[in-house]
């Protein structure tokens, strides 16, 4: 078995109506394909427990917290984030937030770790938007600063759309440099300031975007010298996807992950990953972008 860390538990996939618009199947696919492919074994999967209320306040508003803990946010705050608000749900998000705190810890110890959800990089600080009710790479990001665990940390969020939350909760922190590569026509369309953004436009192909990317992170990494990386590697950039208004092949998204991955190692730094978006009509287009980021993880590091 390897050292290949993977945060999941049933409960990523179920707690919403059925019915609902919202894909949660590719939570249970990605780590069922994974197992059956037998690139991961059962042991490979760890159920994260619940992080402790202060490690989500040195994220979000407390009021905010409250009203989601005691699920009293108010309609239209509810509406704004596209679930029905629910004990279950709730229970979802701040696992999810534990696995890649969880994540972190592994990452620390194995070079990488991964998230099968997460990556809501909507969220803010007060605010729960777009599928998004809590950040949890930026949860996990403040809580290796303060168990000064890590002290320069870049999040690169390669998710089609911007990471308008996390932009903003790290908007006045110096130690931690967002970057986020997004369609510009793309939701959110009121967008947040991240420490570099590279908006792009519709139809994006393989070749620029890779083109892109090259020139960008190496001299990124150089440059803030992070000790931690987050990464989101959101597979709604694909061309088949129904919401990403981008044109990327199956491949280059590989590709991508492949890159990232590699700066990592040159410079030595753990990374975390979470999934983020994925809106293909066909869910194997999902999963398979998806499960790629961990066959090259796999090959890469173990
Ligand atoms: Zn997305």
């Amino acid at each position: 078995m390897s050292n290949l860390k993977i945060a999941y538990d049933p409960i990523y996939a179920h707690p919403l109506p059925e019915g609902h618009r919202f894909p949660m199947l590719k939570y249970e696919l990605i780590p069922a394909q994974l197992l059956h492919e037998g690139l991961i074994e059962e042991s490979n999967l760890f159920s994260p427990g619940v992080p402790d209320e202060e490690e989500i306040l040195w994220t979000h508003d407390k009021s905010y917290w409250e009203h989601l803990r005691d699920l009293t946010l108010p309609p239209r705050e509810q509406r704004r984030t596209g679930f029905p608000l629910s004990a279950k749900l709730i229970e979802r998000e701040i696992r999810i937030a534990k696995g890649t705190i969880d994540g972190c810890n592994y990452a620390k110890q194995f070079g990488i770790a991964f998230n099968v959800a997460g990556g809501t990089h909507h969220a803010g600080t007060n605010w729960g938007e777009g599928f998004c009710l809590l950040n949890d790479q930026a949860i996990a990001a403040n809580y290796l600063l303060n168990n000064n665990l890590a002290s320069s940390i870049l999040i690169i969020d390669l998710d089609v759309h911007q990471g308008n939350g996390t932009a903003q909760i790290f908007e006045n922190n110096p130690k931690v440099f967002t970057f986020s590569m997004h369609g510009a026509n793309n939701f959110p369309f009121r967008k947040e300031r991240s420490d570099l953004d590279i908006p792009l436009p519709d139809g994006v192909e393989d070749d620029k975007y890779m083109q892109l990317l090259k020139k960008t992170l190496p001299s990124l990494i150089g440059q803030q010298q992070p000790d931690f990386i987050f990464y989101l590697s959101g597979v709604d950039v694909l061309a088949t996807d129904k919401l990403g208004k981008m044109a990327l092949s199956n491949a280059a998204c590989k590709e991508r992950d492949r890159f990232v991955f590699e700066q990592c190692i040159r410079n030595k730094i753990p990374v975390q990953v979470s999934m983020g978006g994925g809106y293909s009509p066909n869910i194997k287009d999902i999963v398979d972008a998806h499960c790629n980021t961990y066959r090259v993880a796999n090959e890469l590091y173990f």
